[in-house]
């Protein structure tokens, strides 16, 4: 078996990415209300509402268009930072998925590349400065060269888990140079970074479904 996904996978994954959210409600909400404003898990859960509601329009569209209207549905949807960043990173994962309708870990590895580019031209952001970049940063990096390798696929996206937990729970001993915990006395140091923790989430789903097709 080859681990891929299709457009019915990826709405698929937008339910899991708002159950996990559901879950993690108030886990997510004091994360950022040590560092930040408190409304990261809101503005998250929001937009994976948004999107799982808008389904039906969803599937309608081929992959492409799938992304960009997901990007066009945060960017309005949701507030604070994580909408304009996701919003961006998902059109440009519209534009990496143009004529592809199979998300192999090529593919998976296109989209996380996209976001990545997206999130730090828009932010200003770059690794080690306390923000989403940090979980999804390492997961790109590791897929890269695991697939560059040619390690069995499993492998690669137990790997990609592992270093996109790892990349979140670096944070912890970070200072912020970007985002609100930058008004923070202590920078947010000594605290896990909200949006590193609900990127490791999103990242950890998806590799969790391509594991799924492989057993
Ligand atoms: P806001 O900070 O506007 O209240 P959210 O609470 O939704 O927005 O999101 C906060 C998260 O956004 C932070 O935990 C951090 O991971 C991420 N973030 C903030 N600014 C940036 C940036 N410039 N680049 C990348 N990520 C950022
Ligand atoms: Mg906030």
């Amino acid at each position: 078996m080859k681990a891929v996904l299709g457009k019915e996978d990826y709405l698929d994954y937008f339910s899991r990415v708002l159950k996990k959210l559901e879950q993690e409600k108030d886990y997510v909400t004091e994360l950022d209300a040590a560092t930040g404003d408190g409304d990261h898990w809101a503005n998250m859960y929001t937009g994976f509402k948004k999107l799982t509601d808008s389904a039906e329009d969803l599937r309608k569209e081929n992959l492409s268009g799938l992304m960009k209207r997901c990007g066009m549905l945060l960017m309005s949807g949701i507030g604070g930072s994580s909408g304009v960043l996701y919003g961006g990173a998902y059109i440009s994962v519209s534009k990496a998925l143009e004529g592809t309708e199979e998300i192999d870990l090529e593919t998976f590895y296109n989209i996380l590349k996209a976001m990545l580019e997206s999130i730090m031209s828009r932010g200003g952001a770059r690794p080690g400065h306390k923000t989403m970049i940090d979980a999804l940063d390492p997961a790109v990096n590791v897929l890269r060269r695991l697939l560059d390798e040619n390690q069995p696929e499993c492998e690669v996206l137990e790997a990609v888990k592992e270093a996109s937990r790892k990349g979140a729970d670096a944070t912890r001993s970070m200072r912020a140079v970007f985002g609100r915990a930058v008004y923070q006395a202590d920078k947010g140091e000594g605290h896990l970074d909200p949006g590193a923790v609900t990127m490791y989430y999103q990242i950890e789903i998806l590799a969790d479904m391509f594991l799924e097709k492989l057993k």
